[in-house]
C-alpha cells in the first residue's frame, strides 16, 4: 500500500491513501496523480468508466455531499478532469460556477437503539433529511400499525418496506426515524437516540462548466449535463455512494468531454456538471438563472441521470416534446444496434434537464432501465452496478450529434 499503488493501477479510491496524502500536505502531488490518470484511459474505454465510478463513490467523497468536504473534493477532482482533457472554461476564467443555498446536514452522532438494541444507519435505519438533532431515552406509543411516537424527546419511528435518503434544506423541529419493518419483530416500546445535525445556511458548492469550441459554427451549442452532487453522510460513519445517482452520468459526460476534446466539431460541445440536485434541482436552475452563454445558442441539450444499467433499455424524457429530435436519436439506435428499446416520455421535472425546458431550451433527459434496485440508499455501490449500455449510449449519442450537426 502507497502511492505506488495508485500510480501502478492509476486509481485512487482509497480512503486510508487519500487522508495520508491530505495530512502529510501533498494535496498538490495528488493533483497532479489526477492529471496524470486521466491521460492514461482511452475515450469510450469501459475500464475508464469502472475506475472513475469507482474513485467518485469512494469514502474520500463522502456521498459527493455536505460533510467531510466531499461534494467540494469532488468539485476539484472534476475540474483536474476537464482541465486535463483541454477543455475550455465557459465563462473564459473558471471552469467552478460557485452559488450557494440552505441544507440541515448530520455530521456527527447517528446513534439509536430500539427496544435496547443498537440499529446500523443506512443499513438498519434511515433519518428524514429535515430531521432536528436530538438525544434522549424515551418510551414509544403506537399511533398506527406503522407509526410509534417518543412524545417526551419528539421523535416519530417509522416502519417502512424501503429505506430512503434525501437532502433537505430546512430544518423539523422534532425528529423522524425511518425504521426497516423487516427487523422489528418485536412492537418498538423504547427508544435512545443520540443524533446530531447541523443546518448550513450557506452551503458554498458550484457547477462545473466546459467546452470544446466549435471549428465553424461556434455559436451553435450542443450541451450534455450530469449532477455531481449526491446525498453524502448520515452520521459520521455512513455515506451514500450514489453510483448509479449519478456517478455513472458524470461518468458519460466525461467520457464525451474526453472524446470531444480530441475531435473538436463544427458546432461547440459543451459539458455542465450540477451540484445541487438532490436538494431540489438548485444547480441547473442556477445556471439558468446565471448563464454563462446566451441559452438560445443551445441547439440541444443533453441530461444525464441514472445511466450505470439498460438491460431494459433507456426512456427520454421530453419525447413528446421534441418529436423530430426524438425520431432522430430513434433513427440511429435502429442503424447501430445499441439499445433494446428506447421509450418515449412526456415532459417531467425530476432531473437538471427541467429549469431548461422551462427556458424553451429544446432538452431530452435519458435514463437507463432494468438491472439493480439500489436508489438512494447505502446499496448505491459501484461493485454491482453493471454500466451494461455504457458504450452503446456513448455510441448513440455521438450519432445523435453528427445528425444534430448535419453530419449525416
Ligand atoms: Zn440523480
Amino acid at each position: 500500500m502507497g502511492i505506488g499503488k495508485i500510480i501502478n493501477n492509476f486509481i485512487i479510491p482509497d480512503y486510508d491513501i487519500l487522508s495520508m496524502l491530505v495530512n502529510l500536505n501533498m494535496k498538490l502531488k495528488l493533483t497532479a496523480l489526477l492529471l496524470f490518470i486521466a491521460h492514461i484511459a482511452p475515450a469510450q474505454d469501459i475500464a475508464f468508466a469502472r475506475k472513475m465510478v469507482d474513485t467518485l463513490t469512494s469514502s474520500y467523497f463522502w456521498g459527493r455531499g455536505y460533510t467531510k468536504n466531499g461534494v467540494n473534493n469532488a468539485a476539484a477532482f472534476l475540474t483536474a478532469q476537464f482541465q486535463s482533457y483541454g477543455l475550455t472554461p465557459m465563462d473564459g476564467k473558471n471552469f467552478l460556477q460557485e452559488f450557494s443555498y440552505p441544507i440541515n446536514t448530520f455530521p456527527g452522532k447517528m446513534d439509536v437503539a430500539i427496544n435496547g438494541v443498537d440499529l446500523v444507519p443506512g443499513r438498519d435505519f434511515i433519518i428524514s433529511p429535515d430531521s432536528h438533532g436530538v438525544k434522549g431515552e424515551g418510551t414509544l406509543t403506537k399511533k398506527d400499525s406503522t407509526h410509534f411516537i417518543d412524545i417526551k424527546n419528539r421523535v416519530i419511528v417509522v416502519l417502512e418496506d424501503k429505506l430512503t435518503f434525501s437532502a433537505e434544506q430546512k430544518v423539523l423541529d422534532y425528529t423522524i426515524i425511518e425504521v426497516d419493518k423487516k427487523l422489528q419483530k418485536t412492537l418498538p416500546k423504547t427508544i435512545k437516540v443520540n443524533i446530531e445535525n447541523k443546518l448550513i445556511d450557506d452551503f458554498k458548492t458550484g457547477n462545473i462548466c466546459g467546452m470544446v469550441t466549435g471549428t465553424s459554427q461556434p455559436d451553435s451549442v450542443i450541451v450534455f449535463t450530469a449532477h455531481y452532487d449526491n446525498l453524502g453522510g448520515m452520521g459520521s460513519a455512513t455515506y451514500f455512494p450514489g453510483a448509479n445517482d449519478n456517478a455513472s452520468g458524470v461518468t458519460q459526460v466525461l467520457t464525451m468531454a474526453k472524446y470531444y476534446a480530441e475531435h473538436p466539431q463544427p458546432y461547440t460541445m459543451a459539458f455542465i456538471l450540477f451540484s445541487g440536485e438532490e436538494a431540489g434541482l438548485l444547480g441547473s436552475k442556477y445556471f439558468t438563472e446565471n448563464p454563462l452563454m446566451p441559452l438560445k445558442n443551445i441547439r440541444f441539450l443533453v441530461n444525464l441521470d441514472l445511466e450505470g444499467t439498460g438491460v431494459d433499455g433507456i426512456t427520454v424524457v421530453n419525447a413528446t416534446v421534441y418529436p423530430a429530435e426524438f425520431a432522430m436519436l430513434k433513427q440511429v439506435n435502429e442503424k447501430g444496434k445499441y439499445l433494446s428499446k428506447v421509450n418515449s416520455r412526456g415532459k417531467a421535472a425530476n432531473s437538471d434537464h427541467y429549469f431548461f425546458t422551462e427556458k424553451g431550451v429544446p432538452a431530452f433527459y435519458i435514463y437507463t432501465l432494468g438491472g439493480i434496485k439500489a436508489y438512494h440508499d447505502i446499496y448505491d455501490i459501484s461493485a454491482t452496478l453493471p454500466l451494461t449500455e455504457y458504450e452503446d449510449l456513448f455510441n448513440l449519442l455521438i450519432g445523435f450529434n453528427d445528425n444534430l450537426m448535419n453530419k449525416k
